[in-house]
């Protein structure tokens, strides 16, 4: 099911939150109607650079882990849960350990209480860890620091230069075998988070920045805090659209290729690729909703591996730079001209073929058909244009 080398992410949701009050492990509340689980789970699941999640749980919370992760069990990309230990660190340790048959190439490590985690953020840690071997999530320090003398009604002892200060956040990203190493090194020592087991190894990491909004729920009044934070999210995203346009030319052949489906024709389309001018001119609305150019720019013509490539390969690479912002495809529309063939037939089929790829419902996905009243190139049956539309929903900037 997996490539070779995945990265895989593991979330730790082993503890039993009783800095959170009563109501049970933390991990497992609901928070607008999720868990805290969940939402920190299904940011990993959705991420196109994430190939695997595992939570790692207590012994006795099956029941609870089944009933938070609710639909999300059934996730293609999720493992079943690892038992974790007594302390934070054995349950990293046996997360990491169970992982081993996979053989993954980087591991995510995540907390569970931290449900805002974004799409952004992991692509900053997964990016770095496969440069450097080792990366975090992080916030430079912007208050004074100030330490006590640890009395009752402490006094200040003295103030802590903030300068080169980072708050650490997870995801805490790794190469595999070095943090696994590191963990079972450091089996025993009191060590806060992963960075600290690595640094023990003597591995580099480096520091990414983070997301002010990716806070820890770690009391129970940090619930309240959640909520707010949410209904601020809900309000905060923003629709962009973009069109894309493409035309192939006929030449000798029996069947074109458009929308992904193969309709018999005694022609067929000229082109680098398969030459589906629809699911090119549908990738470049894409890619021109999101601001990351055109198919030309992912997949130079000039490059020979391209030759023959079916156009899927575009259009998924666009839905991936939509997941990787975070962003979600609202709907998109083809239209695709031509005298010939007819497309009314394999319109249901198009559609589908285009939901299928794009991981979206059919209702998101439009396409038509037009004629040019036998004007011009379409209309001389020299070739096929294509037209499209979509829309985006992203996460509104804070600028
Ligand atoms: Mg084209």
């Amino acid at each position: 099911m997996r490539g070779k080398d995945p990265t895989i992410a593991i979330i730790v949701a082993a503890g039993r939150g009783v800095r959170a009050g009563s109501g049970g492990p933390k991990q497992y509340r609901p928070l607008s109607g999720e868990t805290v689980l969940a939402r920190s789970a299904r940011a990993f699941l959705d991420h196109p650079a994430v190939d695997a999640v595992r939570v790692i749980i207590h012994a006795d919370d099956h029941d609870l882990y089944a009933e938070a992760m609710g639909a999300l069990r059934r996730h293609r990309k999720l493992l079943p849960p690892a038992t974790g230990g007594k302390e934070r660190q054995d349950s990293v340790r046996l997360g990491l350990q169970s992982l081993e048959p996979e053989h993954p190439s980087i591991v995510l490590i995540h907390d569970a209480a931290r449900p805002f985690i974004d799409a952004g953020t992991i692509s900053r840690v997964i990016d770095a860890a496969q440069r450097t071997g080792g990366a975090i999530a992080a916030l430079p320090v912007f208050d004074t620091l100030k330490k006590s003398d640890g009395a009752h009604e402490p006094l200040i002892s003295n103030t802590i230069a903030r300068q080169d200060l980072w708050r650490a956040q997870t995801p805490q990203g790794f190469r595999f075998e070095a943090i696994l190493a590191a963990h079972r090194a450091a089996a025993g020592d009191a060590l806060t988070d992963d960075a600290a087991v690595a640094e023990r190894a003597g591995l580099k990491v480096s520091l990414v920045p983070g997301s002010p909004d990716n806070m820890k729920i770690t009391q129970a009044e940090d619930f309240g805090m959640a909520e707010i934070l949410l209904g601020r999210k809900a309000m905060a995203h923003e629709f962009r659209s973009g069109h894309g346009f493409d035309v192939h030319q006929f030449e000798d052949g029996n069947a074109v290729i458009l929308c992904g489906v193969e309709v018999p024709h005694g022609k067929k389309l000229k082109g680098h690729s398969d030459a589906d001018a629809g699911m090119h001119a549908l990738t470049d609305a894409i890619l021109g909703a999101v601001g990351a150019g055109d198919i030309g720019d992912h997949f130079p013509p000039s490059d020979m591996k391209w030759r023959g490539a079916p156009s899927r390969i575009f259009l998924e690479k666009a839905r991936d730079l939509v997941a990787e912002k975070g962003g979600a495809i609202a709907h998109c529309d083809v239209t695709l001209i031509c005298e010939a063939p007819k497309i009314g037939p394999h319109r249901a089929a198009m559609r589908a073929a285009l939901a299928e790829i794009l991981r979206i419902s059919i209702d998101r996905v439009s396409v038509k058909a037009t004629t040019t009243e036998q004007l011009g190139f379409a209309g001389r049956r020299e070739g096929i244009a294509a037209l499209a539309t979509a829309t985006v929903k992203l996460p509104a900037c804070d600028q």
